[in-house]
Order: C-alpha cells, then structure tokens, then sequence
C-alpha cells in the first residue's frame, strides 16, 4: 500500500453544478483542493448555470435526448453542449482530446440512443476536465460505482472498487450522478445525484469528512425568501436534518445521507465562493459548547393542508381512529400529523393528496368512525421548529405560542414529534410567513 493510504487525513469533497460551471469555477475549486493536501478524492456534478438565465448541461442533454425521440435535429444543443466543454478547456488551457470525444458521441446518437448513457456526459466530461486540471487521476464512475439487477448501488462492490482506486492512484477526480449496471450499461441516479456518489465514495475510502461544495454558505436557519439573510446553521444533527427536509427545507440530496452517517463521517456543506466560511457541519451528535444556549436548529414548514377533526362522545380512541387512518390507506393518503383529544382526534393531511376524494373520505369516516361531526379546515400551513435541545428545555412550546399569539396569529393545530426534535404548529396559509418570521427573530438567538 503506498504510504499516503495509510497516513493522515482523507477529505471527499464533491463540487455542485454551480462550483463547475465554467473556467472562473474551476480555478476556485483548484485554489480549494490545493489548499489542503488531505482533499484527495473529488467528485464532481455536470457543468451547472453560470448566470440565472443559463442552462444545466444535464438539462441540455436531456432537451438533446428528447429533440432524437421526436425526430428533430439536434445539432443546436450539442454545438452548444459541445462548446461549453471546449471553452473550459480552452480557457484553462487544457489539452485533452474531448473534442474528438464528442464528435465520435455526436456520430453515434440516435433514438434508440441510451438517455442515461447521454446524460452522464455532463459529469463525464466535466470530471475530464477537472481530472486534467487539478492533476489528479480520472477514474470513470461505471468502473466504481455498481448498481444490482434490481437497479439500487450494490454497496460492497462499490465500495471495493473505489478503495481500489483510491489505493492505486492516490488522488482521484470521479464523476458523480452515474454508474454501471450488471448488463454494462450506464445508469444514473435521481436528480441531484452526485451527491449520492460523493457520500458513496467518503463512506467507501473511510474519509475524515465528507465536504459538499455549493453555492451557499451551509444550511440556512430559514427560508430566505421569508426571513432576511437568515444565519446559518453551523452545527446539525443527521436527525434534525431530517426533520428540516422531511417539511420542506432542501439542502441535499436525501439518499446522501445513508452511506456517511453509518460511518459516522460528518458532512460539511461549504461554499465554493466563500470558501472561508465554514458552511455547515451534518454530524450524529453536536459537542460545541457554543451552541448549548440557542434551542431552535432551524424553522420550516410548508403550506396547503386540510385538517379534518373528528368528533365522538365516549369513544374507544384506539378503535375509531384505527378505522380512519384505515380510510386514508385506503385512498393512498398519508397523514402527516394527529392529533389528540378526549372526545375527538385530527388528521393533517396535504389538501392536494385529499383532493376530490374529500367527500367520499368523509362519507366513510361518518358511517365508519360512528363520528357525530367531522369538521374540515382548509388553506391550513404547518410550520416546524426544529432543536435538538428543546425537549430539554422547560417551557418551550409556552413561549413559542406566546410568541405567536403576541404576532396575532392563530395556532390551529400543535404536534410535538415523538422524538422532541420539533414542535409543528398548524396556522392559516395567510399566517405561514408571520409565522416563521416570529420563530425565526425570537429564537435563533
Ligand atoms: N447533474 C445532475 C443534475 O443536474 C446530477 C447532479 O448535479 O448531482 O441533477
């Protein structure tokens, strides 16, 4: 084994669409890897936007994919896929053949051209690029990244494979988003996948951390659209992340997550145009000290709710609300909180997943639950604050709810999650920003 295997730090860092999304990107990616020796295995996305108006070279590959199916030219798209990829090149002064590349792809394609095989060149080529500049090994993701018959990361060869590259050749620049299939053919993930392989290769190399190069400084605290230059969070528990994304705020790839915190490997979403800023630390457990006093992590949450309150005298809770979530199975709803009381419980679900099926739903639920009145709420929001630490802390939801009453607005429905990672509070769709405002100013402290 050489010697820099087993010796020191090992960092995966993976770079965003955004963080390579022309030459200026990469010289700033550069000036990061170089900054620090232990940044040893790069994963990198497709070229990304360069300005708001630009395009994603997936979507372009997708849009050249889409122009074969319907018989219709698509010179265009790849003259300009194709030039995006030469003026990196040229730019950065690279010599790499990838001209030669894309026109042989260009002579092959056709309909029965395989869209995943297309698609992946974003983040083939892009990563040639990356590999040539940074002076580090290109190891191709269909010879590390395996997928099963059944289409999911077929972990232990994966994680061989990878080692493996990592042992040979030391430093490595792997493309994200793709793999292989048992047939030989390409496959690629879900949208947003590159941060899938990226977790992938710092779970299989056994790496320190895993640092995820975007475009902001870590995950906000708020929505920015909401709050105004909302902090961020400096430190995050895996569970607290989920509770964030499960209502609505989106950092990442959720299926990233898996493969680093079986290890335990923290993940670290930095900015690559701010890369002084420490972004935000994903760990399973947070120690900093300066974060006891503050209790709130974060505030979320998402509009477009009903809550449908049922009401019986003297009923067997268990046996009549068994029989309504029974009615929501049925209809393929899922009931995203309840509620408890002594005469009547309530059910949120999201008003466009009840949809036209309301009426028969609450037709069922009369004759079913025995109920003497179903009331329905509509244009409900629900909005959670999410902390680790405020289980712990004595009086929590009386000041949130103070806090809210003080802001005139109305609580609708309450729901502490059974982990007490979070307090949800239903409130009017025209409350919802109030709302996150009021928690975000009165506890992020
Ligand atoms: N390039 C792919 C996408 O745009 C994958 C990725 O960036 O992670 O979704």
């Amino acid at each position: 084994m050489p010697l820099w295997v087993s010796k020191g730090m090992l960092k995966t860092v993976k770079f965003g669409g955004s963080s390579v999304a022309g030459a200026d990107q990469f010289r700033k990616v550069k000036a990061i890897v170089e900054s620090d020796p232990s940044r040893r295995i790069v994963v990198v996305s497709a070229a990304g936007k360069r300005f708001p108006d630009d395009h994603k070279l997936t979507d372009l590959l997708y849009l050249c994919h889409a122009h074969l199916q319907y018989g219709v030219s698509c010179d265009e798209i790849f003259a300009d896929i194709r030039s995006r990829f030469l003026s990196i090149r040229d730019e950065l002064g690279l010599s790499s053949d990838i001209g030669m590349e894309l026109d042989a792809l260009r002579s092959r394609l056709n309909k029965d051209f395989s869209v995943d095989e297309l698609v992946s060149r974003g983040e083939y080529f892009t990563s040639r690029l990356m590999a040539e500049y940074l002076g580090y090994v290109f190891v191709d993701a269909a010879d590390c990244v395996f997928f099963n018959f059944e289409g999911q990361i077929d972990r232990e060869q994966t994680d061989a494979a990878l080692k493996e590259a990592l042992e040979k050749y030391g430093r490595i620049v792997i493309p994200g988003f793709y793999g292989r299939l048992p047939s030989g053919k390409i496959k690629v993930m879900s949208r947003g996948g590159s941060d899938i392989s990226g977790a992938l290769a710092a779970a299989a190399t056994e790496s320190d951390i895993y640092e995820n190069w975007t475009d902001v400084s870590g995950i906000l605290m708020a929505d920015p659209r909401i709050v105004e230059n909302p902090r961020s969070i400096a430190h995050i528990t895996y569970s607290e992340l989920r509770e964030l994304a499960f209502m609505g705020a989106s950092v990442l790839h959720e299926e990233s997550i898996l493969p680093v915190r079986e290890k335990g490997i923290p993940l670290n979403i930095r900015n690559t145009n701010c890369p002084d800023h420490p972004g935000t630390m994903i760990v399973d457990k947070v120690e900093d000290e300066a974060e006891q006093a503050r209790f709130l992590t974060g505030v979320t949450g998402r509009r477009g709710f009903q809550v449908l309150t049922v009401h019986r005298h003297d009923m067997n809770l268990s046996r009549t609300l068994s029989r309504a979530l029974a009615i929501f199975d049925r209809y393929h709803i899922n009931v995203e909180h309840i509620t408890l009381g002594l005469d009547s419980f309530a059910l949120v679900a999201s008003a466009s997943s009840l949809g036209e099926n309301l009426y028969e739903i609450l037709s069922d639920m009369k004759k079913e639950c025995h109920a003497e009145d179903i009331e329905v709420r509509d244009n409900i929001a629900l909005v959670a604050a999410v902390g680790r630490k405020m289980s712990a802390r004595l009086g929590t939801s009386g000041e949130i709810f103070n806090a809210l009453g003080m802001n005139g607005v109305n609580i609708r429905t309450i729901a502490q999650g059974s982990d007490e990672l979070s307090i949800i509070i239903g409130v009017d769709n025209s409350d919802y920003e109030t709302a996150v405002r009021v928690l975000y100013e009165g506890f992020a402290g």
